[in-house]
């Protein structure tokens, strides 16, 4: 029997943040405009994309959740960008000797239209998580007006990452 170390390690990350008024929305980086002037609640940029994806991340080696690095009771990531989050949790992935093979994640929200920003949400992951455009996967879905999405309570998120040993 051979003792060699697993070479992949899979994560799957979820977020929700709620939508209310006189919040931004910012999804993947991307500020975006809701028909109805809502935004996402949070204490951070409540950026539920790349909350998700980081919480995969760190799930695939089983590093706990975002909340253990990014304490929301802490005022320094007060209003934080979540980009810098995600990227100081891929500087922790690779000091681990893990490299990300790829990332699939879904949106879910009734509204605004996400195609045309998905190519920037992205690019903008891939950036801060420095692979390649094509090893990160976006998509978007309405919840056909059912549930806390649909009644645009608020907008969710989830993640798969796959890592690979570096
Ligand atoms: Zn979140």
């Amino acid at each position: 029997m051979t003792d060699a170390k697993p070479q992949f390690r899979i994560g799957n990350g979820y977020d929700i943040h709620r939508l209310v008024p006189d919040r931004p929305l910012i999804i993947g980086g991307v500020k975006l405009k809701h028909p109805a002037g809502l935004g996402l609640e949070g204490h951070s940029d409540a950026d539920v994309l790349a909350h998700a994806i980081t919480d995969a991340l760190l799930g695939a080696l089983a590093l706990g959740d975002i909340g253990k690095y990014f304490p929301p009771e802490d005022p320094r990531w007060k209003g934080a960008d979540s980009l810098i989050l995600l990227k100081n949790v891929v500087d922790l992935i690779k000091k681990n000797g893990w490299g990300i093979t790829n990332v699939d994640a879904v949106i879910i929200a009734e509204r605004p239209k996400m195609k045309p920003y998905i190519n920037q949400m992205r690019s903008n992951m891939a950036d801060k998580m420095r692979i390649e455009l094509d090893l990160v996967s976006v998509k978007a879905t309405t919840n056909e007006c059912l549930g806390p999405e649909g009644r645009e309570e608020g907008i969710s998120s989830h993640a798969v990452a796959l890592l690979h040993r570096l």
